[in-house]
């Protein structure tokens, strides 16, 4: 039997508390990832390679973790005797980092994201069972033949291209934007029948996440949004360094207050790329004919900047 690889990045799955009655009271990414495998009973038995990639609170993510992950990720597929990979991460950022790998990692091994709501010291904690139905997924995922990148969360497998974190504080509280789970899990990890069809991940490779990151940032529309960040963030390039890209969270269907459309448009004229995607939960940005800011989609702003880098970067 092929063995799993889980790699921790740290996250609320790998956090603790003092007091268990008040488990919103913790420190994010103390436990090993080894600890995280131990506590699950179920996981006993099957064959697993626990290894710490990174320990930090995913609100922290940063391009070199993504390149330690990366790397990671490489390495780990390519072994002939591993059928697929787990990641532990943390749900702040979990949907730029699915989102990323998605468009990177491809090839026939699944690579399953998970993650906790709650510490592992809460009465209620998450954690053990989502590890535990990553875990499973990966197997079966690798049975059927299916790689790619989904995340495993509160009982369903999301697409790692649209998952997204929908609620701030609830157990369950990933969703797909708008769009259904891949499957929903049986109450021992298991699915019978997949709901919409196991995406097709990028396959550029991690080498991309070897080059420095070009910068860039994300800008709100909003009532009295009149192009002043725009401004403030091209006079601190100018003097900190390039900005390559600008992505702006628009309202409604990815439409700009005036004064911030004005703003952009001296921006685009300055060589920055600027991409439109949406405030709104639901629906994304499509494209329309005539347009000169390219539409990002159902991407969220979060993930729509990754998107932006990686085509920067020529992926
Ligand atoms: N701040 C934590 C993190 O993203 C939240 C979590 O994991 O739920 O690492």
């Amino acid at each position: 039997m092929k063995s799993v690889v889980i790699l921790g990045t740290g996250g609320t799955i790998a956090g603790t508390g003092h007091d268990p009655d008040r488990s919103w009271q913790y420190r994010a990414a103390q436990l090993s990832v080894s600890q995280l495998v131990d506590a699950v009973p179920e996981l006993k038995g099957v064959p697993l390679e626990a290894l710490q990639v990174a320990q930090i609170d995913s609100k922290d993510m940063s391009w070199a973790v993504w390149r330690a992950l990366g790397q990671a990720l490489q390495t780990q597929l390519a072994r002939e005797d591993v059928a697929g990979v787990v990641i532990t991460h943390g749900t702040d950022t979990l949907e730029e980092t699915a989102y990323l790998l998605h468009r990177l990692v491809g090839g026939r091994k699944p690579v399953v994201l998970t993650a906790a709501m709650r510490p592992a010291t809460a009465p209620d904690a998450d954690g053990p069972a989502n590890l535990r139905d990553a875990v499973r997924v990966v197997q079966e995922a690798a049975r059927r033949g299916l790689g790619g990148v989904v995340a495993v969360l509160h009982g369903r497998i999301w697409a790692g291209s649209q998952v997204r974190k929908a609620h701030s504080s609830a157990l369950d509280a990933f969703d797909g934007g708008g769009r259904l789970p891949l499957a929903v899990l049986d109450e021992t990890g298991a699915w019978r029948e997949a709901i919409t069809p196991w995406p097709v991940s990028g396959k550029a490779g991690c080498l991309p996440l070897s080059a420095e990151p070009p910068r860039v940032e994300i800008i709100h529309s909003h009532a009295d949004a009149d192009g002043w960040m725009v401004q403030a963030v091209l006079a601190h390039a100018r003097q900190h360094g390039p900005l390559k890209g600008l992505v702006l969270a628009g309202t409604g269907h990815g439409t700009l207050h005036q004064g911030l459309e004005a703003a952009v448009t001296q921006a685009v004229a300055q060589g920055v790329t600027v991409w439109r995607s949406s405030r709104v939960a639901r629906g994304g940005v499509s494209s329309r004919e005539g347009d000169v800011l390219a539409a990002c989609g159902e991407l969220t702003p979060s993930q729509a900047r990754v998107a932006l880098m990686l085509y920067l970067l020529g992926v």
